[in-house]
């Protein structure tokens, strides 16, 4: 029998957790990512296999990427698909699956990815794939794009994610105990369970009691990750229908997913057992934003092994053994000698500045404070904050910082595009001040580099927008410190001048304020009176305190802030109940 298929069938012998998420950073040359999100996917994964969960996970294939992006010498983002070929790193099933778009019938297939734990554990993940014979042209293309097209594109994938990814399972003979949604984007899963678990009419007194609510919310956890209305995805029901046409009453589907239109994060909440926020503040404002729904809050957490840079895992292979897949053992990272430590750190910033350097010619050096600020660009990020006043700026860290920014821009978002052109101004006019570099095409394998290589890890988000955030964690793995505004995870993980520092007020002080100018305007002084008073200085005059506090990040930050403690929590309090 061929060993791939001997290999399947080995998964499907006992009853598994399927993992179902839009993106999936599964390794760097896989571009089925676009940021935060689909790492963690990644990270959730890789720490399921380390710790043998029983676990499967879906996915979309995703043939030509996010986007590869182009800067030109006035900071304008373009893009190009990024190609790359499945074959080189999964194994294409025989298995097909169809669906229902706008009347036509959709062939779906699958690769098959499995990571691989040194553990011994391992976790299939399966790239659904459009690009099947026989399917339209335009059909074909379905799964080409992540988060590219039209609103009715988006539908699409998502039926081919949640109805076209429980068949899938379905078909490859998987038996699931669990179905976990990785944000709203797999909410019409349950659909599709619902239609499984349909009940004959005969048997029932109401024939709305033919759906099976009950028992689908008995097998659904959903984890949201938006903390901002417009961030949840929705369809207007004529979408709907012309689309996915009425594959269970509308009157039904308008009591599970909203009256005037399909919202995908009310489905899952309606058809879920257990629902969670990623960080507890985020929680609580998902608690707010939905009342009536029991949210609960699993803080993230990121894979230890995966975010530690070459250095640090040499250091703490020698002190702290076993560390990779025990991040507990943290809580010793005292017996690490800090002039090892320093010069672990100092190894991986020359890592990092002569790749900058020969990226983009910035001319950087190894003893001047690094800043770093590297995410997403869009607007709430506020990457621009640190430029407030720039000449303020100017007088407090010229010649004393060098900052280093990285991100893409949504190719639709302007606002995120124009930041990218702002700070390329800046960094003209900073010239022979502060050197700056912009690193294009941000990855998980830049995210590296940059979270381990500079000094300070630089985060200013609007506040309560960041719903966890979660490269300020792998900083951390690194003893990076984090500067950081108080939302998301670090409201848990900060000490203030022990595991790092915040920025501006704290987050009961910050929710009376509604205004945006005040709020920018105060975390921006906040910012400097640190810069100046306190992280310049300490930095260059008090290395001790500094390796102190690097200590207290790893010990007490990484300690907590990764995916094995993450993974526990979600079999305890979500995937065992
Ligand atoms: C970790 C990571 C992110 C998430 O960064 P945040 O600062 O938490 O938004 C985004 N993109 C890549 C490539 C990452 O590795």
């Amino acid at each position: 029998m061929n060993p791939i298929l001997n290999q399947l069938q080995e998964f499907t012998r006992e009853p598994k957790i399927a993992y179902f998420s839009m993106e999936i950073g599964i390794a760097n040359d896989i571009p089925t990512y676009s940021g935060g999100l689909g790492v963690l996917a990644g990270d959730t994964i890789r720490s399921g296999a380390d710790l043998k969960l029983p676990m499967v996970a879906v996915t979309l294939l995703s043939k030509k990427g996010y986007f590869t992006q182009e800067i030109d010498e006035r900071g304008r983002q373009t893009e190009q698909p990024t190609l790359w070929e499945p074959s080189k790193y999964m194994t294409l099933l025989p298995s097909k699956v169809y669906i229902q778009i706008e009347d036509r019938e959709v062939a779906i297939q699958a690769w098959l990815y499995v990571v691989k734990s040194l553990t011994g554990g391992s976790i299939p993940v399966f790239f659904l794939d459009t690009d099947v014979e026989g399917n339209s042209p335009d059909d074909k293309e379905l799964t080409s794009y992540l988060y590219g097209g039209d609103q009715a594109y988006r539908l699409k994938q998502e039926i081919i994610l949640g109805i076209g990814g429980v068949k899938m399972l379905h078909e490859l003979g998987f038996e699931i105990k669990k179905y976990h949604m990785n944000e709203g984007h797999a909410s019409l899963l349950t659909i599709e369970l619902l239609l499984r678990y349909k009940r004959p009419i005969e048997d029932v007194w109401d024939e709305r009691l033919v759906w099976d609510v009950t028992r689908v919310r008995d097998i659904c956890v959903f984890t949201t990750h938006t903390p901002v209305e417009a961030g949840h995805d929705k369809f207007s029901y004529d979408l709907i229908l012309k689309v996915m046409g009425e594959l269970i009453p509308l009157s039904v589907m308008r009591e599970l997913g909203g009256d005037d239109s399909l919202n995908m994060t009310l489905l899952a909440l309606n058809l879920s057992e257990f629902v969670n926020g990623v960080a507890k503040k985020h929680g609580q404002v998902s608690q707010s934003m939905f009342p009536g729904y029991e949210i609960s809050a699993i803080t993230n957490g990121v894979h230890t092994y995966t975010w530690t840079c070459d250095s640090l895992k040499r250091l703490y292979d020698k002190y702290l053994p076993g560390w990779a897949n025990e991040p507990e053992l943290f809580v010793r990272v005292g017996r690490i000698p800090d002039d090892e430590l320093w010069a672990a750190h100092m190894e991986a910033k020359k890592v990092l500045i002569d790749f900058v350097n020969i990226e983009t010619n910035a001319g950087m050096d190894y003893e001047t404070l690094t800043i770093g600020f590297a995410r997403r660009a869009t607007a709430y990020k506020r990457p621009d904050l640190i430029f407030s006043d720039i000449e303020r700026l100017e007088k407090i860290a010229t010649g004393k910082i060098q900052i280093i920014y990285s991100g893409k821009a949504h190719p639709r978002d302007d606002h995120g595009k124009w930041l990218i052109e702002k700070i390329h101004v800046i960094k003209e006019r900073l010239k022979g001040k502060i050197k700056m570099a912009y690193v294009k095409n941000y990855d998980m394998e830049k995210a590296l580099k940059l979270v381990s290589g500079v000094d300070v890890w630089l985060n200013t988000p609007l506040r309560p927008r960041e719903a966890s955030g979660t490269s300020g964690m792998k900083a951390a793995h690194n003893g990076v410190m984090n500067f950081s505004i108080l939302d998301g995870w670090w409201i848990e993980g900060h000490i203030e001048g022990f595991t790092g520092w915040a920025i501006g007020p704290s987050p009961t002080e910050s929710m009376l304020s509604n205004n945006i100018e005040e709020m920018d305007k105060r975390d921006a002084e906040d910012l400097y009176n640190k810069l100046e008073n306190i992280i310049i200085p300490m930095y260059y005059t008090d290395r001790h305190t500094w390796i102190r506090m690097m200590q207290n990040a790893i010990g007490k930050n990484a300690y907590y802030f990764n995916s094995h403690r993450m993974m526990r929590r979600y079999v305890t309090e979500a995937y065992i109940r």
